[in-house]
């Protein structure tokens, strides 16, 4: 379970999670490698923050797709209004030495590519410009909606290959916002890992007061790692395809959760 805590100070608007055990369960389904766990924690948390900042006028169920040339190739982040995630990457094992500041290298096994947005009968896409994720979300913002944000996504994986903690921001800064208002933002992220903040036990709560200092927040969602899948939504998609028999097992690409058809 994570807590998204959103809320706006002035011309300046706030999301926040601390996403730590949807990553974990994220990990644990899809045995990811440390660099793979790192990238598909921040797609994760990317669409829930997406999603969170959506809510209030319309809520959407979102489905957030990277398609890259690098190793991982395909990652895929679902999130449902009812605070339901789940989410896939195509190569969990994908892997490279970390870089010489020591963090994962998430934009080595990314690469080229395009970032796409499903909501609802809306597609949106942009070429990925960073591959850390992060300004993938800003730049989408930007582009397809015209939205000046900050978005700041991080995951801390041990030596273990256990995720220590994982979290994310993103700030979107309204029109009218003044010099010193979007200055005192970029004081506070310049410099900030979200993913090291929250390792030392930190909240949702303490995420949000740090960047919007003594704020309550003005809407507030629980999120879990909870797959949908179901006998009766699989057995719909494949009981008229015909390459596939009677008695074959599929597999949930979310959950790995195994159902054996039967067309009969
Ligand atoms: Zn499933």
């Amino acid at each position: 379970m994570g807590k998204a805590l959103l809320t706006r100070k002035d011309n300046i608007v706030y999301g926040v999670i601390n996403s730590t055990d949807i990553v974990s369960k994220a990990r644990d389904i899809h045995r990811t490698s440390p660099t793979s766990t790192a990238l598909l924690g921040r797609v994760l948390t990317g669409a829930i923050l997406y999603s969170l900042i959506y809510r209030g006028t319309q809520p959407k169920n979102i489905t957030v797709e990277i398609l890259c040339k690098g190793p991982a190739k395909r990652v895929i982040a679902q999130v449902k209004t009812s605070g339901q995630v789940r989410g896939f990457i195509a190569n969990p094992k994908a892997d490279l030495p970390p870089r010489s500041d020591k963090k994962l290298n998430v934009s080595g096994i990314v690469g080229s590519g395009i970032l796409r947005v499903i909501r609802e009968g809306y597609i949106s896409e942009v070429p990925i410009v960073s591959g850390e994720i992060g300004d993938d979300f800003a730049y989408f913002l930007y582009q397809s909606e015209q939205r000046k944000s900050a978005v700041g996504l991080g995951v801390l994986v041990g030596k273990y290959g256990q995720v220590v903690s994982a979290g994310g921001f993103i700030i979107e800064v309204l029109p009218d916002a003044s010099e010193d208002e979007i200055k005192r933002v970029e004081d506070k992220i310049k410099d900030f890992s979200v993913s090291i903040y929250l390792s030392g036990g930190r909240s949702s709560s303490d995420l949000l007061n740090y960047l919007a200092g003594d704020v309550q927040p003005i809407d507030e969602r629980d999120y879990i790692y909870d797959c949908w899948c179901s006998y009766e939504r699989l057995i719909e998609t494949v009981l008229h395809d015909e390459t596939i028999e009677d008695n074959t097992i599929a597999k949930c690409i979310f959950c790995k959760k195994e159902y054996i058809i039967r067309k009969r």
